[in-house]
């Protein structure tokens, strides 16, 4: 075994292997595996081996289709076979909001290239003629989809890695990682120490165990998972050809055939978390004991549904743990703060994922950043608030919801409230519905009057509508007020903060007194962020942006930190509120005896009310606006001042669904929609913002790229169901773009798209059609925002 190497990757399992192929496949030799026993002794041996592209999150399913694909990569390259069975799948629909869900997905995949179709019942009873289609309204087939031996592939994996210089060392338990002064690692094992520059934990089902030894959380837990295997079934052996998978998400169970028989699994409510305190060690190549109680209700959904079931003998029983994180996604990418350690557990759908997140983690190892956005299985969507009380009931509800209907306005029960500010007793008894993010509680919208007070998760336009209209229009005309905790928050200090500034961001840094837009570029000149910079004093500047981003975006500072300049997180150190609107500056000025005279984009120290402020001239809104920083201490002293002062000019607070309407007037864009990893500066727009007469880290990349594509505005002709994101955009009866967001203007009465399309057709004028929920709807390219065109009001 050699004692030093580039690379330690901890855990055999197919996540590993795979991480571990990848690296060699981009170019890193000297990297080796470490395994406490053999291959596959996690939750890997006995997974059931199914495989399939649909997911929620289009990065994922890229990715998915990514892991497919390379199967047949791997069976070439080394001469092992992954036991592929490429049969097809089909998901049913027994209702309508299933049905517009499938018909989504199916909208998203025309853009990606993938070959999925909506089929009728009559066509599933040819695809899969032992379902009973009662009830069953139609259904989306993926002829990607199949399954595979889960040993043999791992192992496939491992040879390929060997093939390019890897090694694999098994019987090697993993004791303690300790990191030494120069960032460097000790890899402690019970056959020696080996010494590396980067650490991945691959760990599964111990994943958790193995990142305490580096000090860290790993927010998951181990859930226990059963699957039968049936006796031979003559419908199935007598076929001729493999019956197709079949996911029946109202029985919450995937099928397949195995063998002469069935394999089928699954998700079932009376679910059970396993090892919640720990992963014992001496867990091994075993199974749980069979537990039918908790799945007597889903064996007896599935009966009905595959009749041929109830016939057919029990052959065997897997049940088995496999890990879980909170929102069901990999935990992928380098922990924050902990240099050379890298994330690749959580994942709990290996063989659909795992080529994906072996191929994301290589890259980033590699290049330093990933080829695409994967902030949906980047381990920093969580920041350090999650603990091990907040994971578990996620996990539940994650586990339960595997099969949900996920709808685009929904918010999760689980774990909540988790994170609250001063406010939160007070927006609750002004009727508050609220969402999360990031762990906080944040108001969707005020319910007033008999306004309902939960919002029904829909494809189409919510019952919220009402609600939002109201607090739109007393934004526009009078004014509105919400809180700024959602914002994430970096006070930035030092002799050297401007010209770190200045390299971190590609934008202006302003002068002391005003405030600035700038983006945030990766080396290959992605976006990395949208951020707001004020000018405190000459050392001392405040950022804002995404709150969900913060633990990336603290990553990327602390990556790229200098001696003379300090980074402070300080997203929950300051709050206060965002006031807008044609009377926000009459309210301002009945709070302070300061001077109001801010032009659009100043920044100021005052006192308002009896609280210490920063006031910065700006709304998101798009409407004159201010927004009033303080401590969170002040919190409520300020709103008492604002509020009190307020009631006479009609003031009322609005939550973040007239928030995300009213950016639509001045086509405002919104981080991880418009702008995102996933695209350049100068396809978003973003490069307006660009300071081209300095250096800056993206700057070449972004100098030399000549955009294919270009972030573009729709009106849309649309009926009870607006943009939501990824819909695709036909021109000419082809499909050449997608919709990044949009929504409905109530401002305006106008539904509003934002996409990215060919740049040679950006043309105001431009007539499209825009499918959202398999309607196609006509569209018209606009260039003008529809509120405030010339921007008299914002800067009034
Ligand atoms: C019943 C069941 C059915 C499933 N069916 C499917 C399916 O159809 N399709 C699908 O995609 N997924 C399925 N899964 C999930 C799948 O098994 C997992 O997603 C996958 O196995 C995770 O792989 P892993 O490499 O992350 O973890 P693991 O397989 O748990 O591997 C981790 C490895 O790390 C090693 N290790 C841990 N700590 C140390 C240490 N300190 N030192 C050295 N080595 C260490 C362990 O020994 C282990 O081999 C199923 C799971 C279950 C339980």
């Amino acid at each position: 075994m050699k004692n030093s190497t580039r690379v330690v990757v901890i855990g055999g399992g197919v996540v590993g292997a795979s991480v571990l192929y990848h690296l060699t496949k981009l170019g890193w030799s000297d990297v080796m595996l470490v395994e406490r026993s053999e291959l596959t002794s996690g939750s890997t041996w006995h997974a059931a081996g199914g495989f399939h592209t649909l997911n929620g999150d289009t990065n994922m399913a890229a990715l998915q289709g990514y892991t497919i694909k390379l199967y047949k990569e791997l069976e070439e390259i080394t001469g092992m076979s992954c036991g592929l069975h490429h049969v097809g799948g089909v998901t049913l629909a027994d209702n309508k909001d299933r049905f517009d869900m499938l018909i989504a997905e199916r909208a998203k995949h025309r853009y990606m290239g993938l070959e999925t179709e909506i089929v009728s019942p009559e066509e599933i009873a040819k695809i899969a003629p032992i379902t009973n289609l009662d009830g069953i309204i139609g259904g989306l087939y993926d002829p990607l989809d199949g399954h595979l031996d889960p040993s043999g592939t791992t192992h496939a994996y491992a040879k390929a890695a060997r093939m390019g210089g890897a090694e694999i060392v098994t019987h090697c338990k993993v004791t303690a990682t300790t990191q030494r002064p120069d960032g460097t690692w000790d890899v402690v094992t019970d056959k020696g120490t080996i010494h590396t520059e980067n650490v991945v934990n691959a760990g599964g089902l111990w994943a958790r165990e193995v990142a305490a030894m580096a000090g860290h959380y790993a927010p998951l837990l181990p859930m226990e998972h059963q699957y039968i295997i049936t006796d031979d079934v003559p419908e199935i052996y007598e076929r001729g050809v493999e019956h197709p998978h079949v996911m029946d998400p109202a029985g919450e169970s995937y099928l397949r055939q195995e063998g002469r028989g069935l394999c089928i699994g699954f998700y079932e409510q009376p679910c059970r978390p396993w090892a919640v305190d720990g992963t014992p060690w001496d867990f091994g190549h075993e199974l749980l004991p069979d537990d039918f109680d908790k799945i007597t209700d889903s064996i007896e959904f599935a009966y009905k549904r595959f009749p041929v079931l109830e016939r057919a003998g029990v052959k065997s029983v897997v049940h088995g743990p496999f890990t879980f994180a909170p929102d069901g996604n990999p935990l992928v990418g380098p922990i924050p703060g902990l240099r050379g350690y890298w994330s690749a557990c959580g994942v709990m759908a290996g063989f659909s994922q795992g080529g994906g997140v072996g191929l994301t983690l290589a890259q980033w190892m590699i290049d330093g950043e990933a080829d695409r956005d994967v902030t949906a299985m980047d381990v920093a969507r969580f920041g350090d608030w999650i603990t091990p009380g907040y994971t578990r009931p996620k996990v539940v509800e994650n586990y339960q919801r595997r099969f949900s209907i996920s709808y685009p306005n929904e918010e999760l029960p689980a774990a909540r409230p988790h994170r609250t500010t001063p406010m939160y007793d007070i927006f609750t008894s002004l009727g508050a519905v609220w969402g999360q993010q990031f762990g906080l509680e944040v108001p969707n919208y005020f319910a007033s009057g008999d306004e309902p007070t939960f919002e029904d998760p829909s494809f189409r336009r919510s019952n919220a509508f009402d609600a939002t209209a109201r607090e739109v229009k007393a934004v526009r005309s009078a004014v509105g007020i919400n809180e700024l905790h959602n914002f994430g928050k970096y006070r930035i200090t030092g002799p050297k903060a401007r010209d770190w500034l200045n390299r971190i961001m590609a934008g202006r840094i302003p002068k002391m007194g005003r405030l600035a837009l700038t983006p945030m570029l990766s080396h290959k000149g992605k976006l990395l962020g949208d951020f707001t910079v004020s000018c405190l004093a000459g050392d001392k500047f405040h950022l804002t942006a995404s709150y969900g981003a913060q633990a990336q975006h603290l990553r990327w500072f602390l990556q790229h930190q200098e001696d003379g300049v300090t980074v402070e997180n300080i997203s929950d150190k300051l709050n206060g509120f965002q006031i807008a609107g044609p009377k926000s500056r009459d309210l301002l000025a009945a709070c302070t005896r300061d001077p109001v005279d801010m032009k659009f984009l100043d920044v100021r120290q005052m006192t308002v009310g009896q609280a210490k402020c920063t006031v910065q001239r700006v709304s998101y809104t798009g409407d004159l606006g201010y927004e009033i920083f303080c401590d969170p201490m002040d919190q409520r002293a300020l709103w008492n001042v604002l509020w009190d002062n307020g009631a006479a000019m009609g003031i009322t607070p609005f939550g973040m669904r007239a928030m995300m309407s009213l950016r639509l007037d001045r086509f405002f864009g919104s981080w991880m929609n418009e702008f995102s990893p996933d695209y350049t500066a100068a396809e978003s727009g973003m490069d307006r913002f660009i300071k081209w007469d300095k250096d800056f880290i993206g700057k070449a990349a972004a100098h030399n790229e000549t955009p294919a594509r270009q972030l573009v505005t729709f009106d849309v002709d649309a009926a009870d169901a607006d943009v939501t994101a990824y819909e695709p955009i036909f021109i000419n009866g082809e499909v050449l773009g997608f919709c990044t967001s949009g929504g409905y203007s109530h401002h305006t009465g106008k539904s509003i798209a934002f996409g990215l399309i060919p740049r040679e057709h950006a043309n105001a004028g431009l007539q499209v059609e825009i499918e959202i929920l398999g309607d196609r709807r006509p569209a018209t390219l606009i260039t003008d925002p529809i509120f405030d065109a010339d921007g008299t009001r914002l800067r009034s």
